[in-house]
């Protein structure tokens, strides 16, 4: 079986479907890692994207900003420091399906993940926990035990991990919607991924949303692996708050500023917050009185003037975004990882199992991969396409990750990861 995949009819397809992809000029906005000779077939993306190539412009115009205006950068030119955040909200707004009112670019993911709480998660003693799946990334777990402590609770009774019911450990909507039915009543806030980071599963934040606020439960979704990889829809899924970063699929680099979501409705509540001055209202920020008055919309949860040198990367990430377009990106990542599905389904069946769901409505571009034989074979297996220049991540116990990012990866990139796990294959035997 495996010769098949070695064979010249199995490149010439890979290349015919590359050739065939009207998106495959953005591979060459972005510096591709060397290996060897050649370059990596990164498969990263939903760990950290790769650098475009005008990220290093963008900043350095900055630094010469800086070298030239000191001060006056922030009032001065078309990127003046003071206003610089506004110039990303419409293309975060259009990442995440949300109104530009809606959305901010600030702090990290973890940062505004408790930002957002301290106004969203308002426990009582009727009403003191927060549902999240069992096997939470560590950073959410720890931000909601946290939180619950904070405010005097105990996370024993207070933090409801729900287990996995289906096989490969990801969960049915049925089993999300009798939790939410059987305690909603108890449940404060509902933080949930929109694709869950070790699965791969992808959920559909709408209907936990409709739940959930049925039950009377705020909603926050954590993002940070379906931005960039999935249309979203923000606005309309009717979420309260949501949080995510952007050096993973959205490629603005290692420690991002990240990305904040307050729904409309909350635009201009009276929420309680932890403050700061860049999140006062702009036109009397600088009276620099004692009272805060909060800007309307996410803008009002700023703390700090934000970090420009790193902010200055986001700039041409989602300009990438933006002409690239997240419904034809969403058509290619559709059919690059069914490519990938489908390469394991026919030459791989016997080494490797698919653990995210089949249902693409049910996952983004990444697909979580378990080797039959277990863990240390699993391990193997992985340093092995390491060494030979295909680069996916390693999630303990024993997933291997594999994201085709369709911004930057190709045909020929899966068909490479399908060869050498044959040949890793066929040397185990
Ligand atoms: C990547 C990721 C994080 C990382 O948090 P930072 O604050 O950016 O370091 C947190 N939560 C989830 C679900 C993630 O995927």
């Amino acid at each position: 079986m495996s010769s098949s995949l070695h064979a010249v009819d199995a490149e010439l397809d890979a290349v015919a479907r590359d050739a065939d992809d009207p998106l495959r000029s953005f591979r060459e906005e972005f510096l591709i890692p060397p290996h060897g000779d050649g370059h990596l077939h990164y498969f990263c993306g939903n760990s950290l994207g790769l650098q475009p190539r005008a990220a290093r412009e963008v900043i350095e115009l900055e630094l010469d900003r800086w070298a030239r205006l000191a001060v006056e950068g922030h009032f001065r030119g078309d990127t003046a420091w003071m206003t610089y955040h506004e110039g990303l909200r419409d293309g975060i707004a259009m990442l995440v399906g949300a109104k530009p009112i809606e959305v901010v670019a600030m702090n990290t993911l973890s940062v505004n993940l408790h930002l957002l709480m301290v106004s969203f998660y308002r426990p009582t003693h009727a009403r003191p926990a927060i549902l999240i799946e069992a096997g939470a990334f560590p950073s959410d777990r720890h931000a909601v035990e946290s939180q619950i402590r904070f405010h005097g609770f105990d996370p024993a009774q207070c933090l409801i991990e729900l287990a996995p019911d289906e096989p490969g450990g990801t969960l049915s909507m049925q089993t999300i919607a009798d939790v939410i039915e059987r305690e909603g009543n108890r449940i404060a806030l509902v933080l949930w991924p929109g694709v869950q980071y070790r699965t791969g599963q992808a959920f559909d934040l709408a209907e936990i949303t409709r739940l959930a606020h049925a039950r009377g439960a705020m909603v926050g979704f954590d993002l940070a692996h379906a931005v960039g990889n999935l249309p979203l829809a923000l606005h309309d899924a009717d979420a309260d708050f949501a949080a995510w970063c952007h050096y993973k699929y959205v490629n603005a680099g290692p420690g991002a500023v990240a990305g904040a979501f307050v729904h409309a409705r909350h635009a201009h509540a009276d929420l309680p917050r932890f403050a700061g001055w860049w999140g006062h209202e702009k036109t009397s920020r600088f009276a620099m009185g004692p009272q805060f008055v909060p800007a309307p919309g996410a803008e009002g949860w700023q703390l700090s003037n934000p970090p420009i040198l790193a902010m200055a990367a986001l700039r041409p990430a989602l300009g990438i975004f933006q002409r690239a377009g997240m419904s034809r990106l969403r058509e290619k990542s559709l059919r690059l990882t069914g490519y990938l599905e489908s390469l394991i389904h026919e030459h791989l069946a016997d080494v490797l199992h698919i653990v995210t769901p089949a249902e693409t409505v049910r996952r983004g571009c990444q697909l979580s991969l378990r080797v039959r034989e277990g863990r240390d074979a699993g391990r193997s297996l992985f340093e092995f396409l390491s060494e030979n220049g295909v680069l996916g991540d390693w999630r303990e116990p024993d997933v291997i990750r594999i994201s085709p990012a369709p911004l930057y990866n190709t045909h020929l990139d899966v068909l490479r990861f399908a060869q050498l796990t044959a040949v890793w294959r066929d040397s185990t035997r």
